[in-house]
């Protein structure tokens, strides 16, 4: 299992960038996210879109979110600029992930320290500032080896046919 959990959010500000934490978990091959209790609004968006365009992928909100990394049963990687380079420990944490849970950590605003001591790894997408949303997606796909790409969708009820020019969207149909 593959877990993402947001810290923070700030109501109104942050709706956007915590709705794209979860539909970027999502599309790139995570199984959950997690986000702060007053989030509610960015849930109801990335529960929408996985009824639209299938799953399985689930979201929740904590009230605890520090009890979330204290109590997961795997490894917990934490993404922040001051991090080791992903490049160093991506192997590590693969071979991790092959015996057990990932829960992968991101911040809104300033992360305190306690996460930087609670991780089992502190991992820098690069050590330049940006963003939780790119920090992730580079993650999830070193985690995924790129397999995360051509992921089945169940229970969906559209689908995007690719195209080279144009836009198709198909109804899925229930029997397949
Ligand atoms: N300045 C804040 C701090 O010191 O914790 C970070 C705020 S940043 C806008 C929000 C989140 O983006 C961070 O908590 C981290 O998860 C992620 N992030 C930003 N740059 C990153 C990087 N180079 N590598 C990995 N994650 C990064």
């Amino acid at each position: 299992e593959v877990a993402v959990l947001r810290l923070g959010h700030r109501p109104g500000r942050d709706n956007r960038m915590t709705t794209h934490v979860g539909l970027t978990a999502r599309a790139l091959g995570a199984d959950r996210v997690v986000l702060a209790s007053d989030a509610r609004t960015s849930l109801e968006t990335i529960s929408d879109i996985t009824d639209r365009f299938g799953g399985p992928f689930s979201v929740e909100l904590a009230d605890d979110p520090k009890r979330i990394i204290r109590e997961f049963p795997g490894v917990v990687v934490h993404l922040t600029m001051y991090g080791l380079p992903v490049q160093n420990v991506e192997d590590e944490i693969r071979a991790a992930h092959a015996d057990g849970p990932v829960l992968v950590v991101v911040g809104a605003e300033k992360v305190s320290f306690d996460v930087y001591e609670a991780a089992d790894y502190n991992v820098g997408v690069t050590n330049q500032p940006h963003s939780e949303v790119a920090g992730l997606a580079v993650f999830l796909d070193r985690l995924f080896d790129g397999r995360e790409l051509d992921r089945e969708w169940t229970d969906a009820d559209r689908r995007v046919v690719p195209m080279a020019t144009g836009k198709k969207v198909v109804p899925v149909d229930p029997e397949e």
